[in-house]
């Protein structure tokens, strides 16, 4: 029985193919047809003149692991059209680790130690099932939380032993659903890690038909070293790599993506390589001297010490107290930031290279987090696509929906087709805009007028409709839905 028909749009159907006119009835939890849709009783119309009509996007970059509990809804991502985000990127996931001390940064920022309640993967994507959140969730199982729950100490390589135990932990996650390993290996839990002890984890993934993303080790003056680094664990254990937010950082390597994107390219062409990015010229994650230092300015977005310095500058945090900038920086601690420290060209190039998804890499627990968090999909269709012309729309969409569900296994999804899961978002393509900013982060998007998870709506006339139609997507599940 049909119970929704989206009347008179313009289908943009994710595989990158110029639009149609058509209708789409949504049976279920499936898109059912897609045509000029007779009526059906029971069924109700949206009329969706002059929308375009395009699956769900796909946020392949995130650090929801606690927010799809903490706040179910998921109004940042639902706001923007997303229906389907990818847990536990650089490294950072919430499980497998259960802890009774503060946790080292950067796993604070997605959780303090009760908040690392979840020994094994099983467990934390079970939660997910009992309280589900509005919109899907695929999950990534993170190595520098491998590393804290196997190490002693993680200012090392890992022991023979220790390696075994982060290899039974990973197995365990990639038994229950996990979709694949991601590192960070730029952060200080694991920047000690060889590209041994990657490969070794990396070569549980092969089996699994898993895959590897990865928080390179530099994105500075030492890009193309890690991304030789990052090829070389996908050659040697057989498995897709994904570039996490592709950039070259600090003034010196302005223009560098200029050398990056043709040797991805060239890797490309031997092996199975992708890459994600967000539309700003800022970054952001924990609050270090080091990064600050290379940044051309500097933005609080929280502190454990100093609550009360959120949206500040740390110029002018510093500036205040009388102190130097690395000072400041040790009395916010621990504490996030964000970081002025790309070029536009950059940006650009790397958003116009057609292997680049979306990814916003948002950090929900922030208290004035960076606007990517509640903007990045709107800003791309709006102000890149619409507004610059780096792009075409269908383009847009494809590195959104159909570009990251092949990437990432995600069957059924990231495309318009009979039979398809009903994960679907309506924009007006005229007035589709990032609204947040960085003064004021957690402003809604604007366009995005309804979006539907697994044929439920989660959010219409711009707010949360209140439902929870999420669901866990397991690897194993998507892999059989795929031979059927
Ligand atoms: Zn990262």
């Amino acid at each position: 029985m049909t119970d929704y028909i989206l009347r008179g749009g313009e289908v943009i159907d994710g595989s990158g193919g110029p639009r149609f006119r058509a209708d789409v009835a949504i049976a279920g939890d499936r898109i059912a047809e897609i045509g000029a849709v007779g009526r059906a009783a029971g069924a109700r119309e949206i009329d969706v003149t002059g929308r375009i009509v395009a699956p769900g996007f796909i946020d392949v970059h995130t650090h929801d692991d606690r927010a799809l509990f903490a706040t179910p809804q998921m109004a940042a991502k639902a706001s923007q059209g997303v229906t389907t985000v990818v847990t536990g990127n650089c490294g950072i996931s919430l499980a497998p680790l259960t802890i009774d001390y503060a946790p080292p940064p950067p796993l604070d920022l997605i959780g303090e130690a009760a908040d690392y309640r979840y020994g094994r993967f099983a467990d934390y994507l079970a939660a997910l099932d009992r309280s589900p959140a509005a919109l899907n969730a695929a999950c990534l199982v993170g190595h520098s939380t491998l590393r804290v729950g196997a190490m002693s100490a993680l200012d090392r390589p890992a022991e023979p032993h220790e390696l075994t135990r982060m290899g039974e932990f990973l197995q365990e996650a990639l038994d229950a659903g996990a979709v694949g390993l991601s590192s960070g290996l730029a952060y200080a839990p694991a920047e000690h890690a060889p590209p041994a002890e990657i490969e070794a984890l990396a070569a549980l993934l092969r089996p699994a038909a898993a895959l590897y993303t990865t928080h390179m080790r530099n994105e500075g003056s030492g890009v193309l070293d890690s991304l030789a680094e990052s090829f070389a664990v996908g050659r040697a254990a057989g498995v897709p790599v994904v570039i996490s937010h592709h950039k070259t950082i600090g003034r010196d390597n302005f223009g560098r993506t200029g050398e990056t994107l043709p040797v991805i390219a060239a890797a490309i062409a031997k092996q199975e390589v992708g890459l994600d990015a967000y539309p700003y010229i800022a970054s952001s994650t924990v609050l270090s001297a080091g990064q600050a230092e290379r940044a051309s300015k500097v933005l609080v977005t929280w502190s454990k010490s100093a609550p009360e310095q959120a949206g500040r500058e740390l110029a002018a945090i510093a500036a205040a107290w009388g102190v130097s900038v690395k000072d400041a920086v040790d009395r916010l601690q621990p504490a996030g930031a964000i970081y002025w420290m790309m070029d536009e060209p950059d940006v650009q190039r790397v958003l116009r290279f057609p292997h680049t998804m979306i990814g916003s890499d948002g950090l929900p627990h922030d208290f004035h987090p960076h606007p990517r968090l509640w903007g990045t999909f709107p800003r791309v269709l709006g102000h890149y696509c619409r507004d610059l012309g780096l792009f075409g729309l269908e383009e847009a969409v494809r590195k959104m929906t159909g570009l990251p569900a092949a990437r990432f296994g995600l069957s059924g999804r990231g495309a318009i087709v009979a039979g398809a899961w009903a994960d679907l978002t309506v924009f007006d393509p005229a007035t589709v805009i990032d609204r947040a900013t960085f003064e004021v982060p957690t402003t809604p998007a604007a366009g995005i007028e309804h979006v539907f998870v697994n044929g439920r709506p989660v959010w219409a006339a711009g707010k949360p409709s209140g439902e929870r139609p999420g669901r866990v997507l397991r690897r194993q599940q998507m892999q059989a839905q795929h031979v059927e």
